[in-house]
């Protein structure tokens, strides 16, 4: 991999069907995970070991990560929140759990109803169980540059949980721009402050499309050195907790324009469409992602009428 490359990091199978209305059935789940691995995604985020009432489209977290396809070279990264997930994430084989917390305080109590500090508290069984079963730890941390609660967040406190992140033995950090409210100078400046600190190098961002800013961002944050991208297939998403928080940055979008800069992100746009249709058509509504749209409308992916299902 040059130092150009980039990596996708694929959510669409968690953070994206984690607010979609209804529930997909889970051979529909497993089949678009294959077929994301198939159009040569390594990073797949599958789903989430929460509780059931929580998050009702993951309720079938167990079933799905009991059933991934493996493939060679393939990190699947799943949701374990406290130390009732890490007794189901232990009976499966994902290969990576992932920790939420927040740089806004209230964001945090709305969403895991616990303070930053407290987060922080929960983390530790899952750390050590990981660390004990040879898993990585992948950290989230929210609101980076803007709450829906709090308006804007000071930058020094999205540095110092990051910071905290890394220093509890995360291997990498995703950095949540939770409502897609931030632009460009934003990013660079808060990447510019993490190089400084010397925790870019860990960091991956986590953009969403709210006001159509998700590449304009991930291209802020790829010249300043970030080189690992969240984004969902189709643009499948959003945040329940986040009032307006359109979809994901959209993996098609993304793809489209690393293409066109020459940047490799080893995932092949036609079969990512091939993939976001399983779940358009598993969902019945019309995916929002740029690129996805025009390739469709252009005749890329399956034909109408062949992913009718009963
Ligand atoms: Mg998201």
């Amino acid at each position: 991999m040059s130092p150009d490359d980039v990596t996708i990091v694929e959510v669409g199978p968690r953070d994206g069907l984690q607010n979609e209305p209804n529930p997909v059935p889970t051979e529909r789940k497993v089949a678009f995970i294959a077929a994301l691995a198939d159009a040569g995604h390594r990073r797949i985020e599958v789903t989430a070991f929460v509780h059931p009432k929580a998050i009702p489209q993951l309720a079938d977290a167990d079933e799905v990560a009991s059933q991934l396809p493996r493939r060679e070279g393939v990190v699947y990264t799943a949701l374990v929140p406290n130390d009732h997930g890490v007794a189901r994430a232990m009976k499966t084989d994902v290969d990576q759990w992932a920790l939420f917390t927040a740089a806004s305080e209230t964001f945090n109590q709305k969403n895991i109803k616990a303070s930053i500090e407290e987060s922080f508290e929960r983390f530790a069984p899952v750390l050590a169980a990981a660390r004990e079963s040879g898993r990585t730890v992948r950290g989230y941390c929210s609101t980076i540059l803007h709450c829906p609660y709090e308006g804007r967040i000071d930058p020094s406190m999205t540095v110092s949980v990051v910071r905290r992140l890394v220093d509890v033995g995360c291997s990498e950090v995703s950095l949540g721009e939770t409502i897609g409210r931030a632009t460009p100078g934003e990013v660079r400046d808060l990447c510019g402050r993490l190089a400084v600190e010397g925790v870019l190098d860990r960091c991956a961002v986590h953009f969403h499309d709210t006001y159509g800013m998700g590449c304009a961002n991930a291209l802020a944050a790829y010249e300043v050195g970030v080189r690992t991208f969240d984004a969902s297939a189709g643009g499948l998403g959003g945040c329940p907790y986040a009032p307006g928080a359109a979809g994901n940055t959209a993996t098609e979008d993304l793809i489209f324009m690393f293409n066109g800069m020459g940047v490799k992100t080893g995932v092949d746009l036609d079969a990512q469409v091939e993939a976001s249709a399983l779940m358009e058509a598993a969902l019945g509504r019309q995916l929002p992602s740029h690129a996805y749209r025009a390739l469709r409308a252009r005749g890329k992916g399956p034909k109408p009428g062949h992913l009718e299902m009963s």
